[in-house]
């Protein structure tokens, strides 16, 4: 049988969760998508490992990737919440030199503000304040605190809820909506709209459609809907780490003061209202146990624990510069990743800084890189032809689909600035599906 909409959402995770936010009335027959798919795949990503683990149900994930000889890594959520129930819950506003999105009416940095006050209503979000500024080595740091999505109004403490909790409320704000737990196979032009065909083989029909499966799952479903494109090419801002050891030297009365969170604090180097670093220091005695011993490699053990008697001089910190971004081609069809641009530590002047800083207090670091694709911070996508001429994600659906399809995901994003950019991201959605049902 099939089912007509004049509005179809595909995808449950924060994009979507924007989405929702700007429809508030309206009155079209209207459709989410989760993406929920029974057959779960297991991930080894340490977090998620450990988030399935406490919350007694792994993560489900499909769409998947691998580098042949190395440890590149690239897969799509497929649950309501999206990754955003596995994520680090930071949610930071860009400054006005970072990249944020010029979408629609947002045409100022203040109007980009104004969206994320909007974005952030109804949920909770805690910190964010700035605690001082230290130097040495040349470098001059402000320590902030996480500031961290850690809830919604309804729910204070939803924690890695909050995102499929705030869809649902936001969803009791239009008229004619249904959820529909199923995942799209591909897209294809109809008659009066779009044929959506979903992987039970079983298909809809919408007049519109916003594509919000997040930068991996619109690959999937972009690559399966036309046999133009074997490839797709994407970017992952992905974090260095370094381990440190007495970190205390140079953050010394800052770290004493930190809340209950394993994301102890934030540090920024800003330059003409840019972030030029942006570093999460954890505290792993705050930590899950079972996020401890993933971490180093044992797996994700003894749930409902807190890993209290880790020693505190040890901290690993994550570190994002305008540097640390990969690039790479993958083949959903065949499952392959290859990396064409890695992070290169040895050369990245803001890295440099960042150890001159720790030196000058008397820190020891090691240094490594994260895989492509566990940076998690996946944006720009593109189509390869088999010329492997690259199409944007918004060329080729205005080529196959006029204007019926939108995507407002970060697949559209062209850049992403060093803060962590889920609320960028979510502002930006909002603002295409706002022009998008104009
Ligand atoms: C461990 C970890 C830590 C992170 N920490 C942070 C952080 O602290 N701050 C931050 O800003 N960001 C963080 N992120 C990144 C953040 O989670 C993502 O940027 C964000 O979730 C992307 O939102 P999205 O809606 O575009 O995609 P996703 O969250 O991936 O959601 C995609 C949705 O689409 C659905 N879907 C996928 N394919 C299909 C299909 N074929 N058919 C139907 N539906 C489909 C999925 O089921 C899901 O509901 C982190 C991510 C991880 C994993």
């Amino acid at each position: 049988m099939t089912s007509s909409f004049d509005l179809v959402v595909i995808g449950a995770g924060p994009a979507a969760c924007a989405a929702v936010s700007v429809l508030s009335g309206y009155a079209g027959k209207f459709a989410l998508l989760t993406g929920d798919t029974p057959t779960a795949m297991q991930v080894r990503h340490p977090k998620i490992a450990s988030v399935g683990l406490e919350r007694g149900k792994a993560g489900a994930f499909t769409d998947h990737a691998r580098m042949a000889d190395g440890p590149a890594e690239l897969f799509s959520s497929a649950e309501a919440g999206g990754l955003a129930n596995f994520w680090g819950q930071q949610v930071w506003r860009y400054a006005s030199a970072d990249p944020w999105p010029q979408d629609g009416e947002m045409r100022s940095w203040q109007s980009y503000i104004n969206a994320c006050v909007k974005i952030e209503d109804g949920f909770r979000i805690t910190g964010g304040r700035s605690l001082a500024k230290v130097q040495g080595g040349g470098v001059s740091l402000d320590v902030m605190e996480p500031r961290l999505l850690v809830g919604t109004d309804i729910e204070p403490d939803a924690e890695l809820n909050a995102v499929p909790n705030a869809i649902v409320a936001r969803l009791s704000r239009l008229r004619h909506s249904v959820v529909i737990p199923a995942r799209v196979k591909a897209l294809a032009p109809g008659p009066q709209g779009v044929r959506i065909i979903l992987e039970d083989g079983s298909m809809l029909r919408a007049a519109r459609v916003l594509l919000a499966a997040g930068v991996v799952g619109t690959a999937g479903i972009l690559t399966r809907s036309s046999g133009d494109f074997a490839e797709v090419r994407l970017r992952d801002h992905a974090p260095y780490l370094l381990k440190t050891v007495f970190l205390g030297r140079a953050l010394g009365p800052w770290l004493g003061r930190t809340g209950p969170s394993f994301n102890a604090l934030s540090l920024m180097m800003k330059s003409q209202d840019r972030c030029d670093i942006f570093a999460s220091v954890y505290d792993l005695s705050r930590a899950a146990t079972s996020l401890v011993s993933a971490g180093f490699g044992l797996g994700a053990r003894l749930p409902g624990r807190r890993a209290r008697l880790f020693p505190s001089f040890i901290r690993p910190v994550q570190l994002w510069t305008r540097q640390s971004q990969a690039i790479a081609t993958c083949s959903l069809r065949h499952g392959t990743v290859s990396v064409m641009h890695a992070p290169q530590p040895d050369a990245d002047p803001a890295l440099r800084s960042f150890r001159a800083f720790l030196r000058s207090h008397g820190v020891p670091a090691t240094v490594s890189t994260t895989a492509f694709g566990h940076g998690f911070h996946h944006h720009h996508l593109e189509l390869l032809d088999r010329s492997g001429t690259a199409h944007a994600v918004d060329d080729v659906l205005a080529g196959q689909f006029a204007n019926r399809v939108r995507c407002i995901d970060a697949s559209v994003m062209q850049e992403i600035g060093c803060l962590p950019h889920t609320l960028t991201m979510m502002v930006g959605a909002a603002a295409r599906t706002a022009a998008f049902c104009d």
